[in-house]
């Protein structure tokens, strides 16, 4: 099975014609709520493609709480170590306007209580852990390093862009990442496929670059595995990258090689771009293996 360890938010999204300055008061048009969160996301697309994925982390007790977790209730993802604590469920305020730009500001709230002591003692039965940079970072190294000590491989996708400590890195068995976030990682400089690779010395042995439209690279010790995007007409690319890393840990928990479930990965991703939303875009098993079988 899978353990995603990571955030859970209800997002608040209002569309206006433009961003706010600051001071200034724009109207928009109706508020929507929707569950989100890196971790969440991510334990949802991992479901849906038919893995059976257990979530810990943290919510409130306020009405959001309900908004955030639809999704994974929904997906049949196991909430048993879910906690509900005495802070807000985690927000995110996302402003779009007409051009399509947002503003998204982040109260983390429960996500930013979670700790070590919340991790399950042990880790039977758990195959892969999939892990984000939206918990306390000590919280994610903690997990890495219980996954890492039990023979569990550990996939981390370094998003949001924020520090990547090399004692994390170090546990990481399979890095994901965006452009922009391996822009972050201080990669030495040279062709993306050099700037990944340079990444496999400080300990992943397989780092993936995600590039939208383009699909995904991936470098391992032993070379380069490029894939192009399944092509779709995208209308909301929101939590495509989250839906790529469900995907990848269902797959290499249901047995697949590294290309067969990079390649279910790329195609979930880019079905998750052809639907609005975050996790109610995103696609079943059932879905992406018509694609592949097509
Ligand atoms: P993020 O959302 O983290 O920026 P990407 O935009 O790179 O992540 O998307 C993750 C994956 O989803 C890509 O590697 C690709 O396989 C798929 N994808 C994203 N956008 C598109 C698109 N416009 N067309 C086809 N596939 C896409």
């Amino acid at each position: 099975s899978v353990l995603v360890v990571g955030s859970v938010n209800a997002d608040l999204t209002v569309r206006t014609a433009r961003i706010p300055r600051p001071g200034e008061t724009v109207l928009g048009g109706d508020a929507v709520t929707s569950p989100g969160g890196k971790g969440a996301n991510q334990a949802v697309a991992a479901a849906r493609a038919g893995a059976t994925v257990r979530l810990i982390g943290a919510v409130g007790q306020d009405a959001f709480r309900d908004v955030a977790l639809r999704g994974l209730h929904a997906a049949g993802v196991d909430l048993s170590g879910l906690r509900t604590l005495e802070a807000p469920t985690g927000l995110a305020l996302i402003t779009v306007s007409a051009s399509g730009e947002n503003a998204i500001t982040v109260a983390s709230g429960a996500n930013a209580h979670v700790t070590p002591a919340h991790l399950p003692p042990d880790l039977s039965g758990v195959t892969h852990l999939l892990l984000q940079q939206e918990l306390p970072p000590e919280v994610t190294l903690h997990a890495a390093r219980q996954a890492r000590a039990a023979g569990v491989p550990v996939l981390l996708n370094a998003a949001p862009t924020r520090p990547l400590p090399g004692e994390l890195l170090e546990q990481v068995t399979h890095l994901i990442v965006n452009e922009h976030e391996l822009t972050a990682l201080h990669p030495e400089g040279g062709t993306l496929e050099r700037q990944a690779a340079s990444i496999l010395p400080r300990g992943p042995q397989a780092v993936t670059v995600t590039l939208g439209a383009q699909g995904s690279l991936t470098v391992t010790p032993r070379g380069t595995h490029r894939l192009a995007a399944h092509p779709v007409q995208a209308t909301d690319t929101t939590g495509a990258g989250d839906t790529f890393c469900g995907v990848l840990a269902a797959r290499l928990a249901a047995g697949d090689d590294l290309p067969g479930a990079l390649r279910a990965a790329g195609i979930a991703g880019a079905l998750a771009c052809t639907r609005p939303g975050a996790q109610d875009a995103m696609p079943t098993w059932a879905e992406v293996d018509e694609v592949l079988q097509a």
